[in-house]
């Protein structure tokens, strides 16, 4: 019989605190959002997910809502998915693993095979590749014309998304895209709204104190209602078997979104800073550029912020 402990780890206990913290801040910014869930629904749009998994955790409430009425929505994963924690697999049969899995989980969102695209770029080495991604990406705006790009946070912090938020910039631009550009958040709640220190040992009232109440006064975030919504979400997500389950891959020759289909319990755990905002009422995006002042620095980016 496992003994439990009722003596609380102070780590586990301050990264609680942190989420909760971070939780009320995010709870006041988003009073001030805008709802966009009508126009969003409408909106035809290409899901710019740097890995298998993020088209699920950052815009499955947005998607779930325009194929709910019929809108075309493209999803392109730009890496291919083989640096995944934990490591279970070859890297080459977990590359074909994930995409199953991504396929799965587009399916329960509604997004049919033909519509998930697959760039196979390195994973972890997006930012090598900027260029490169750009090319494919302008290429598939330019076939199939949507008039919104969902694109990560330029702020997110994870090296991979940060680069994919500049590919895709990059071919909006050079695909003369004149529809709406959003951002989508994942990682950004994990450092938000201490962006800036992310990483650093700051405890300065600064950092602490003055900085998330000015975070709160930025752009508007604009609101997609998630209600009712976030149990399909999970079910989305739980087709990512090697990112939330045990690290087993699902039996191959499964139907597609077989876990959701069932109809059964799906057990994902929604744990964490990442994962607490899959209970929110709210999916965020913001405009592009919003928050372009709470960047990291990156060796594509000239001038990084102070
Ligand atoms: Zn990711």
């Amino acid at each position: 019989m496992a003994w439990q402990s009722t003596v609380r780890d102070p780590r586990a206990a301050r990264a609680e605190a942190m989420v909760l913290a971070r939780s009320a801040l995010r709870w006041v910014w988003l009073r001030r959002g805008t709802d966009v869930t009508a126009s969003m629904a409408r909106s035809s749009c290409l899901v710019v997910a740097p890995h298998p998994d993020d088209e699920t955790l950052g815009c499955a409430v947005a998607v779930i809502r325009k194929r709910a009425v019929g809108t075309p929505v493209t999803v392109v994963i730009v890496s291919d998915g083989s640096r995944a924690e934990p490591v279970t697999l070859p890297p080459e049969e977990l590359v074909e693993v994930r995409e199953t899995e991504t396929r799965r989980a587009c399916a329960v969102l509604g997004v049919p095979e033909t519509d998930v695209l697959f760039l196979g770029f390195p994973d972890s080495e997006l930012g090598g590749a900027l260029d490169a991604i750009a090319l494919r990406l302008a290429e598939i705006i330019r076939a199939r014309r949507p008039a919104q790009i969902l694109m990560p946070a330029s702020c997110e912090g994870h090296p991979d998304h940060d680069a994919t938020h500049e590919a895709a910039t990059r071919a909006a631009a050079a695909a003369e895209f004149t529809g709406q550009l959003l951002e989508y958040t994942v990682w950004l709640w994990t450092h938000w709204p201490w962006t800036r220190g992310y990483g650093t040992r700051d405890r300065s009232v600064t950092r602490l104190l003055v900085e998330p109440v000015r975070r709160l006064r930025e752009g508007r975030p604009l609101l997609v209602d998630a209600r009712g919504l976030r149990d399909r979400q999970r079910r989305a997500l739980a087709e990512h078997v090697t990112q939330v389950g045990d690290g087993t891959p699902a039996g191959a020759g499964g139907p597609a979104g077989a876990g959701a289909a069932a109809g059964g319990p799906v057990d994902v755990p929604v744990t964490g800073s990442l994962l607490a905002t899959l209970r929110s009422r709210h999916e965020v995006y913001v405009e592009a550029g919003a928050l372009r002042h709470l960047d990291f620095p990156r060796p594509w980016r000239d001038a990084p912020p102070k």
